[in-house]
């Protein structure tokens, strides 16, 4: 395992394989959509490093369905302005890149065990595009979501991740977006971290550094430290979808190890070839 803050080194790492890097980021609020902040930075940072992608597959928090796996198969997704309260320069961004149906489609096949439809109803929610505008500012490459199904077992999300695996052998990035501990109900406006969130990111990160991916998955083991940091699991499972996909061989480096308003993690992950 890799441990590295320099982007310098992570970008010769990420160029020098044949298999696309996955990469999971905590989005966090909204707002960073909009602020020039460590994270906001920390994207744009990133998104030079990255070799450029024939298109992007976002598996985001924000795309809840309800059994059913969806694939957006759209020409031209839209951008979800899914939250309110938020300033109007919020409402007022757009995302405008486009889709790619046809792989969107070869995705619906290769996720045929798992159930997957097609889709043309979403398009680009919150969880994408608010970090993709820093990944991709052009937003020149084409992007398409998969959603998360809120009734299946942890497990099932690792499966996702391990099916979809092989696109990145075809320029694929598979971007997963929620966050490793997420719970808005114990947020602290500018104070200190909960200690449930700590300890749960910590375990989380020892657990991936190991690849104990079962580890992850195990209600039981886990217990209320999971409930705590995951009243519910949305912005977990798009977590285990990149760990799924990530194989032994791959390095893994962190970023943006934080955790902001006291119960949202903002830890970010990248897992590539050596
Ligand atoms: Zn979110």
């Amino acid at each position: 395992m890799t441990v590295s803050h320099s982007f310098q080194q992570l970008r010769d790492s990420l160029k020098a394989s044949d298999k696309m890097p996955l990469v999971f980021l905590g989005h966090g609020n909204p707002m960073n959509a909009i602020e020039d902040n460590i994270y906001s930075r920390s994207w744009s940072d990133l998104g030079k490093s990255l070799p450029r992608p024939q298109a992007i597959l976002v598996v985001s928090a924000h795309w809840m369905t309800s059994g059913s796996t969806l694939v957006d198969v759209s020409e031209m997704p839209k951008t979800i302005h899914d939250f309110y309260g938020f300033p109007d320069e919020l409402f007022s961004q757009q995302y405008p890149a486009h889709g790619d149906p046809k792989l969107a489609r070869d995705v619906v096949a290769l996720l045929a065990s798992h159930h997957a439809q097609e889709d043309d109803r979403w398009g680009l929610d919150h969880g994408a595009w608010t970090i993709l505008k820093f990944l991709f500012p052009e937003a020149d490459v084409p992007v398409f979501q998969l959603s998360i199904d809120m009734t299946k077992p942890l497990d099932w999300h690792l499966g996702i991740g391990k099916s979809l695996a092989e696109l990145r052998k075809r320029g694929v990035l598979i971007l997963g977006s929620g966050n490793v501990v997420h719970n808005l109900r114990a947020m602290r406006w500018g104070g200190k971290a909960q200690d449930f969130a700590l300890e749960f990111d910590t375990l989380f990160t020892n657990k991936l550094s190991d690849r104990d991916h079962k580890a992850l998955t195990d209600r039981d083991a886990l217990g209320s430290l999971l409930t705590m940091a995951h009243p519910t699991f949305d912005h977990y499972l798009p977590a285990l979808t990149i760990a799924g996909a990530s194989d032994e061989k791959d390095d893994l480096t962190f970023m943006t190890e934080s955790i902001d308003l006291g119960s949202v993690s903002m830890r970010s992950f990248i897992f590539h070839g050596a």
